[in-house]
């Protein structure tokens, strides 16, 4: 008897041990998923200084659709602080930093890339992804403080020469505007990149892990 009950005891406990594990396996999968989460934050949370025009979340963008469920901009807290000092920065000289884009989920980067897939419009999400999966970029323009337009050459998301930031083929006026919004953004720690001026990543943003939870609606 005891011969024949052992080894289902110790079936038993090797199953009791497997279980447990797996548990903890599924819950700390759940706990880091979190954790990314609520590493994010809300940037109407930190400041009420900022507009939106969050275009993802309206028909009004260069896929034609909705992609985001709501038209929230969540960040990595320190690249939202780092932001709210650049909008203090810009209010000192009149204007306003208005909101495209923040974090994108991995899902909607997919969709974008399946129908733009070129790498120097749409970061590839099957390869490092976009800065903007990792809630470190901010895609986005300035108006004064009394809500007029800036003109900087084109709309967000014009793919073509004018959108480059090495493009000078364009009025004083708008170089003027464009030189405005570069110089404010680099003394908080934002690069642009070439072929869109509205685009900023903060800095050391690919330590950051990509996320693919969809935008929080309140
Ligand atoms: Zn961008």
């Amino acid at each position: 008897m005891l011969n024949s009950s052992t080894p289902k005891f110790s079936l038993n406990l090797t199953r009791r041990v497997f279980l447990l594990f797996a548990f903890s396996m599924i819950a700390l999968g759940s706990a880091q998923e979190k954790s990314h989460v609520s590493e994010l934050v809300n940037l109407a949370d930190l400041s009420a200084e900022f507009e939106y025009d969050i275009r993802y979340a309206t028909e009004h963008n260069f896929i034609g659709q909705v992609l985001y469920d709501c038209a929230q901009c969540l960040l990595r807290p320190e690249v939202a602080e780092a932001l709210g000092k650049a909008n203090d920065y810009f209010r000192q000289k009149g204007y306003r930093i208005k909101i495209y884009d923040c974090y994108r989920p991995l899902d909607v980067q997919k969709k974008m890339w399946s129908l733009v897939p070129r790498a120097s419009y749409v970061g590839n999400p099957y390869g490092n992804g976009s800065i903007h999966n990792r809630g470190a970029a901010v895609d986005m323009t300035l108006e004064t403080l009394e809500g007029c337009y800036v003109e900087m050459g084109t709309d967000f998301d014009h793919f073509g020469r004018a959108a480059h930031i090495d493009n000078y083929n364009l009025s004083e006026e708008i170089l003027a505007n464009r030189k405005l919004l570069f110089e404010g953004m680099q003394k908080f720690g934002f690069s642009p990149i070439r072929t869109e001026w509205w685009h900023f990543s903060y800095k050391r943003n690919f330590d950051y892990p990509v996320l693919n939870t969809p935008l929080p609606c309140p």
